[in-house]
């Protein structure tokens, strides 16, 4: 049952971290601003964004790689770096520059395919939109259309990023097109107004993951690409020569070295801008400036937020900022007169005022309004004022500064209510899972007896939930909030209905010394367990700290476990110190390297045969498994030469990967050591398939280490060590942090696990050429769950330990998962740089994942050892 518990407590504290953090931004119910009532600067704008293209790859090498473009902003217009906010992921990107509006991260993971909630965009505010480019981007706007404003959409599905065709193809079929639609509708244009022309072009996206930026191939793909875009500039000239057309130029996120994105890297997050044409001034105000050519011209270096450019866009056009806009009109980047920036600055900021006026009103219609908290710094005075009058520029911007607030006052008017009862919620299950350990080293389990004491407390829960349900409902509490409001009512209960039994422990501790014994060190051992959670909850922000950790824990834990100078010995502490020594290369996430690859292969197929388990192979593994190395070998070997890899290679690795887990469950070997010999096999060859440098190398060296420290301990012990080892909380903490450790490690060591977003396509090279993320994110967890189950094969095989006494060792490996996730859920950052928020939460989300995905993983794992028979005789014991 208390497997069922876990389950669900987790579940509901992962969720809890989207309430507090993760609440939409968008606010239903607005209308939009009118028009601006004055005659905009232009009459048409030219947004282009060069997907991945990051600000270094632009201004580098005194712009010398955007010759074309460089004589643009060298005649014309502003130019400088906007920045983007974490996920640097495509969508986010597209939607904080055309919708102005930060979406939450968890949006990401909901819907990349649909939009959860409806939002109001720059195109659905325009005349008309034209847009061109890749489906995936263009399919988030499309779907807002609201009826009667023509949108034009025009966009390819596949992509190819095996290096069979040149990347720039993408790009030069989107500058195809718009010129098709220019020749084709261009009397009908010229008189149009209000028009948005959109060109994505993914090209330099996939250039980027595929080649990495700055490669020969890479400046190839930009050369292009900056060339087209100064050509279709002339273009839109030549067809338009009224010069009431603006141009915008960006990128939605930027990249990394490695050929990803996704995390809050300088790289990742400053992408470049060039903003010219119609209605855009020379310069603005900015602190810095950068050589723009090899002659050592210096200009001004403009920097904004990436949601600004949304106003910005809509004031050249006369356009009223998108309804969930947050961006704010930066100064002095039109050339236009003082009363029309004033009026879109005006514009802005009522359209802001709206989306505060409408969350305080939500706030205002409960019952208990007038006795808590409000926002004092705007009153319906002052906004009443403010929107009958004709602003200053100034005065917008104030009103501006004075709505954000407000907005996140209201918008987090919970957050610290909700930190409080997580908190108590986490409080609350660790208490259980705690009593539950100390009544799991009992030998006879107590009934519960239901005290007077517990019957009160109950009571006062029971009263305490009853008026808290009464707040939230009169107070309209969102459901979300009043949910995680409740949540720790009902795990305390769960926590206080064990009292009972525990009071009975002590009467068993005279009759049975041994348990005497381990109830004691109990206290102690709760404080160690607090001391690895903390030590471990450093690693995720020292990657390197875990090789210390490791080397501490297998040193003390295994050292006397050995017969000194035998030849295992030796290898073990060579083992220990090369894989210690992984945490500090650099992560294996975009590196490739096919001759460390190359050494994983042969090292599978050495251990395959050197095995005492190799005797159980079946006829057809001994076959299948070398013949899927070579298979890798040779897709690497083809995708190193920028060689497609033929299809039947492809079908190879795909039925592999079902044959892998299926040879496994047909073997009938009983032995648990051959059985182990085999999977150890087919998941390292599996492994080895996913892989792009050194991660098979350490992962299998990692197997080796964990078995011969495990196969040591076991003959290190006599038969009454055993015994008394049976009863040990000691040895449950010891296998649990053993686990969470080697599990920690598998993950840090061959990859940083804090950014599994940015995600490398090459890993799937094996097994597709098209850029499918959901396929490479599928083929990603693979990747990292594999690790995870050998080692977890290995401790069920090498443990009678761990097989007897699981549901303890559990309970310890979640009490140190809860008091990290604790840790987490404080260490989440509310203010501060993008980059410590998404990664602080990242954290949060990975631990309370671990504890769920350790679970099941150990479900998997003793069903291919075929342990579930052994399990359930055990629980029935319990
Ligand atoms: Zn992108
Ligand atoms: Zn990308």
């Amino acid at each position: 049952m208390w497997i069922v518990y876990a389950l669900i407590v987790h579940v509901l504290l992962l969720g809890s971290i989207f309430v507090i953090y993760f609440r939409s931004p968008v606010i239903e119910g607005l209308h939009p601003q009118p028009a601006l009532p004055a005659e905009p600067p232009a009459d048409r704008l030219v947004l282009i964004v060069t997907d991945g293209l990051r600000a270094d790859s632009f201004f580098t090498d005194n712009c010398n790689h955007v010759p074309h473009l460089r004589e643009i902003f060298l005649r014309d217009g502003l130019v400088g770096i906007s920045r983007t906010h974490v996920p640097t992921e495509s969508r986010p990107g597209h939607i904080a520059l055309i919708a102005g509006l930060y979406e939450d991260p968890s949006a990401v993971t909901r819907g990349w395919k649909e939009n959860p909630i409806e939002f109001d965009t720059l195109f659905n505010r325009s005349g008309h939109t034209y847009a061109w480019g890749a489906h995936d981007v263009l399919h988030i706007f499309e779907k807002l259309t609201d009826g009667g404003r023509p949108m034009y959409f025009d966009a390819y599905h596949d992509l190819d990023f095996s290096g069979q065709q040149k990347t720039y193809k993408q790009d030069e079929w989107v500058f195809q097109r718009v010129r098709q639609l220019l020749k084709r509708k261009q009397e009908e244009l010229r008189s149009a107004k209000k028009v948005v022309f959109f060109l994505h072009l993914l090209g330099l996206d996939t250039a980027g993951h595929v080649h990495k930026p700055g490669t020969p191939l890479f400046l190839e793909n930009l050369q292009f690409t900056e060339n087209e875009i100064a050509q279709i500039y002339e273009k839109f000239e030549e067809i338009f020569p009224d010069k009431r057309t603006a141009y915008l130029l960006t990128s939605d996120h930027g990249m990394t070295d490695s050929g990803s994105h996704g995390a809050g890297a300088a790289h990742e997050t400053e992408t470049p801008f060039m903003l010219w044409g119609a209605g855009v001034a020379r310069s603005a105000s900015s602190a810095s400036s950068f050589v723009a050519n090899d002659e050592g011209q210096k200009l001004p270096l403009h920097e904004l937020e990436q949601a600004q450019l949304a106003p910005l866009m809509s004031a050249l056009i006369g356009l009223p900022p998108p309804m969930n806009n947050f961006g704010m009109l930066p100064s002095g980047y039109m050339s236009v007169g003082v009363e029309y920036e004033a009026m879109a600055a005006q514009s802005n900021a009522l359209q802001l005022l709206a989306q505060y006026i409408r969350l305080h009103e939500q706030h205002q219609r409960g019952l208990f309004t007038p006795y808590m908290k409000s926002f004092k710094k705007l009153t319906t005075l002052g906004i009443f004022d403010f929107s009958t009058k004709t602003a200053t520029f100034a005065e917008s911007s104030d009103m501006m500064q004075l709505a954000l607030e407000g907005i996140d006052y209201y918008h987090g008017y919970y957050r610290n209510v909700m930190l409080f009862c997580t908190t108590a919620t986490f409080l609350g299950w660790i208490l259980y899972l705690y009593r539950l350990l100390i009544q799991g080293t009992s030998i006879r389990k107590q009934p519960s007896i239901g005290s007077g004491d517990a019957s009160a407390l109950t009571l006062s829960i029971a009263i305490g939930g009853v008026f808290l349900i009464g707040f939230i409902v009169a107070q309209f509490v969102p459901f979300a909030v009043g949910f995680y409001m409740l949540l720790p009512l009902p795990v305390w209960l769960l926590a206080l209905r064990q009292t009972g039994s525990n009071s009975n422990i002590e009467v068993c501790d005279y009759r049975y010394p041994s348990v005497a014994r381990s109830g004691q060190v109990s206290k102690l051992q709760f404080v160690l367990l607090i001391g690895c959670a903390e030590l471990l909850v450093y690693t995720f922000f020292e990657r390197r700290l875990i090789s210390l950790c490791f080397v501490a824990f297998a040193f003390g834990s295994n050292w006397s476990n050995f017969k000194r100078n035998s030849s295992q010995f030796y290898i073990w502490i060579l083992l220990v110190l090369v894989l210690a020594g992984f945490p500090l290369l650099p992560p294996s996430v975009g590196y490739q390297n096919r001759y460390l690859l190359l050494g994983g292969i042969v090292l599978v197929l050495l251990r395959a045969v050197l095995s005492n388990g190799s005797r159980s192979y079946s006829w057809h593994t001994k076959w299948c498994n070398p013949l899927i190395l070579i298979n890798t070998a040779a897709c690497v070997h083809l995708h190193s030469q920028q060689v497609a890899i033929p299809m039947p290679l492809k079908v190879t690795s795909w039925l592999y990967l079902v044959y892998a887990i299926v040879s496994i469950q047909l073997n009938k070997e009983k032995a648990l050591e051959l059985r182990l010999a085999h999977i150890l096999y087919n998941l390292s060859a599996l492994y080895t398939l996913l892989c792009t440098s050194y991660e098979s190398l350490f992962v299998q060296l990692l197997a080796m280490e964990l078995s011969i420290a495990l196969a040591a301990q076991r003959q290190g012990m006599d038969s009454l060590q055993q015994q008394y080892q049976q009863r040990s909380l000691q040895s449950s903490l010891r296998l649990a942090f053993t686990v969470l450790l080697y599990t920690f490690f598998s993950l840090f060591g061959s990859g940083n696990i804090a950014s599994i977003s940015s995600f490398d396509p090459n890993i799937a090279r094996c097994f597709l050429s098209q850029f499918a993320p959901f396929m490479i994110m599928s083929l990603v967890l693979v990747k990292l769950i594999l690790p995870v189950v050998l080692n977890l094969s290995i401790v069920y095989t090498y443990c009678d330990y761990a097989r007897k006494q699981e549901r303890q060792i559990f309970i310890c490996l979640l009490i140190i998962c809860d008091i990290m996730g604790l840790n987490f859920l404080f260490l989440v950052r509310n203010t501060g740089s993008w980059l410590e928020i998404g990664s602080s939460i990242s954290h949060f989300v990975i631990m309370e994942a671990t504890t769920l995905v350790l679970l099941l993983l150990s479900y998997l794992a003793k069903h291919l050892l075929r342990l579930n028979s052994c399990d359930r005789a055990v629980t029935k014991h319990h």
